[in-house]
């Protein structure tokens, strides 16, 4: 029954890598509050007193197996929660990462990561500056302009991969893409024909009555994980599977009218 996973190997190679001793196949007994009683972690680190869990079935194929495997790993999740079991718990798309899954698990682990303070937030930080550099763009407009922009730009990438819990920024990890569902929305249109006048700019345009187009979009659900803190949330990601297929809706047509505005010189 324990015969050794792919990503179990893999787990066991970084450890031996990072120089950490740990205990195979660590029997944890008297858990309150838990039908079991005793459970068996993948690996114990009996120096920082950790365990760790690989969640190999994390992202089986088949829907009914996959339900069950993830329903059986809250369980154990739980568990150990309601132990105060302390467990760095991997998923199958950490594995090429894994080893700095583990240091940041024991980092997390060993220290309680508290929320970082307004004045240490880096994207509320970073917006300060930016209004700053706003205010104070008269005096030097190449330089505090640039300023500016390199600043929207970080804001932009901090609000990307900031977690929501301790604020901190390229925190965000990728548990898992689950579909979801499809949904059908409508998507509305009209066809417009622009005219040209014979030099090739604009005369006017002439629209069609708006149309409804049915359009089925997928949706998945996407778990994300704090690499500090351990916070996980979902967030949302729609793709549209009619969107290619859309029809044209600008045609351009040449007239033989000149235009008035060159015409007049
Ligand atoms: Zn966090």
């Amino acid at each position: 029954m324990n015969r050794e996973s792919d990503g179990e190997r893999a787990v066991r190679a970084a450890l031996d890598n990072l120089g950490i001793k740990y205990e195979p196949e660590k029997e944890i007994h008297f858990l309150k509050n838990d039908y079991k009683g005793s459970r068996r972690a993948d690996f114990f680190l009996p120096k920082y007193n950790i365990y760790i869990e690989y969640f190999g079935g994390w992202d089986k194929k088949n829907d009914e197996e996959r339900r069950t495997e993830r329903a059986r790993y809250n369980e154990k999740k739980e568990a150990y929660s309601n132990n105060g079991i302390k467990c760095i718990y991997i998923y199958p798309n950490q594995l090429n990462y894994v080893s700095s899954v583990i240091k940041k698990g024991i980092e997390r682990l060993g220290n309680k990561v508290e929320p970082l303070l307004f004045y240490k937030n880096p994207l509320i930080l970073s917006i300060v500056t930016a209004v700053l550099f706003l205010i104070l763009s008269p005096l030097s407009y190449t330089i505090l302009l640039m300023l500016l922009f390199v600043n929207v730009v970080l804001i932009i990438i901090f609000s990307v991969t900031r977690c929501s819990n301790c604020k901190r920024v390229f925190a965000k990890d990728h548990v898992s893409r689950d579909f979801e569902k499809i949904e059908k929305r409508p998507w509305e249109y009209r066809v417009e024909t622009r005219y040209l006048y014979s030099d090739g700019s604009y005369k006017n345009s002439n629209y069609t009555e708006w149309r409804t187009r049915i359009e089925r979009i997928k949706i998945f659900k996407n778990t994300k994980e704090c690499i500090y803190c351990g916070y996980k949330w979902a967030e949302k990601e729609e793709e549209n599977l009619d969107k290619a297929t859309r029809p044209q809706t600008v045609y351009e047509r040449k007239t033989g009218y000149r235009n008035p505005n060159t015409y007049r010189r």
